[in-house]
């Protein structure tokens, strides 16, 4: 430990939580130097993808620029990816060379898994602008045929999946298929190894959904295991079928510049926080959002309000153990989304005290809309 006056401290990442982790520790300690380590000087603003296939967002309009952020925030920017991390967090291999630290926020997001035989031949969405534009153009070409959309878990870590990102994709689609007036040429399937798929969102989420799906004419096949795609097909346990289109999104485990490290993993692959968000026997070395795995209700989800409440604790957390004191800032657990369908949303937040759902609502499309604004405007 070090005078915070002195102090370098890193940040790996440029996504949710390393941009808020650094927004609250510049505010936590004026005189530090912060830098900043990715590969990109941008945000990707990933709840937005959703809107790329129906042409409501542009690819431009979900990357900002960081620049601005950076010299505002008098943050450094390391152009390089990280490699691995030694010394419990205070060394951090990159490349662009070896750089040392007295305090570390780690923030560089989950990886997904991609080892189920033919996956790819299914578009993953989940992984950014250019699969969802992929699938976009693949979409438009085609006259008709089935649509399959899933998604699978993490069994060691049964956070780390994207199932509202993947609902939203399968409501969207269906809305663009009837704005465009073809829905009828298309079958739309979902498939998932849950009998009950969206349980983390609520106890009732499953019904509301799948009766959002049979309204809409969605097949849903559900509680078989996935085995494997072929360039049109989807293998489950008890059968396959036949599919033009597929999107599927995989459970997640940590980053691969893990594999490099001696930082401690939970049994999903993630790198093991305490309720404080700091690395297990790593004192002055934090965790945010989707890399970590964090003591909590089983429901809490990996997502970016998530990523952005745990970012502010381990920013204050950081800045207690500079100035040599005991954290005492705990991650408070807490699930909001709008899962959106192209033209109405649903609001959903659950907490200790229990889950609140609203019913699909038009101004709740807004709201998802106005938030993406307000919230890159800090970015800008
Ligand atoms: C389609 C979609 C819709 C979603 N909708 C919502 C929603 O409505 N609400 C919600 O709360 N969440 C939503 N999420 C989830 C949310 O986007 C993630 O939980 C969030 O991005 C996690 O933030 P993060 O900062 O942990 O990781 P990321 O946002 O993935 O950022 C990781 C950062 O680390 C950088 N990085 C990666 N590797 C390295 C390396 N080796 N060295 C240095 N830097 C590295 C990356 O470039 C990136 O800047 C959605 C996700 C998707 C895909």
């Amino acid at each position: 430990m070090t005078s915070s006056t002195a102090s370098t401290l890193h940040i790996i990442g440029s996504g949710f939580a390393a941009l808020t982790a650094a927004k609250n520790l510049r505010k936590q300690q004026p005189q530090a130097r912060i830098q900043l380590i990715s590969p990109r000087d941008e945000l990707v603003y990933y709840p937005s993808l959703i809107w790329l296939p129906s042409d409501l967002r542009k690819p431009s309009d979900l990357t900002v620029n960081l620049n601005n952020f950076f010299s505002r925030n008098q943050i450094e920017w390391v152009e390089a990816s990280v490699t691995g991390v030694s010394a419990q967090g205070r060394s951090i291999q990159t490349s662009a060379g070896e750089l040392h630290n007295d305090g570390l926020i780690i923030a560089s997001g989950g990886r997904f898994i991609k080892k189920l035989p033919g996956i790819e031949h299914a578009f993953t969405p989940c992984e950014g602008i250019d699969p969802v534009m992929a699938l976009s153009d693949r979409l438009t070409q085609l006259d008709g045929g089935t649509i399959a959309i899933g998604f699978g878990g993490n069994p060691k870590e049964p956070s780390a999946m994207r199932g509202g990102p993947m609902f939203e994709f399968l409501f969207g689609i269906d809305t663009l298929l009837r704005r465009q007036g073809r829905r009828d040429k298309f079958k739309i399937v979902f498939f998932n190894p849950a009998e009950e798929p969206g349980k983390r969102l609520g106890e009732k989420v499953p019904q509301k959904i799948l009766k959002m799906m049979t309204d809409r004419g969605i097949e849903a096949k559900l509680g078989q295991k996935v085995m494997g795609f072929g360039s049109k097909q989807v293998q489950l346990a008890n059968e396959s079928f036949t599919a033009d289109l597929i999107l599927f999104m995989p459970g997640m485990t940590g980053p691969a510049w893990l594999a490099n490290s001696d930082l401690p993993l939970s049994p999903g692959g993630m790198i093991q926080a305490d309720e404080f968000t700091q690395v297990v026997d790593c004192p002055g070395t934090f965790v945010a959002g989707d890399s970590g795995s964090f003591p909590g209700p089983e429901w809490q989800p990996k997502q970016a309000h998530a990523a952005d409440i745990q970012a502010k604790t381990a920013a204050i957390n950081l800045s207690q153990y500079l100035n040599q004191k005991p954290a005492q800032t705990k991650i408070k657990h807490e699930l909001i989304c709008i899962v959106d369908t192209l033209d109405k949303g649903i609001l959903i937040k659950r907490t200790d005290k229990g889950t609140l759902m609203l019913p699909p609502l038009r101004i709740m499309h807004y709201a998802k809309r106005v938030f993406e604004k307000l919230y890159l405007r800090q970015y800008r």
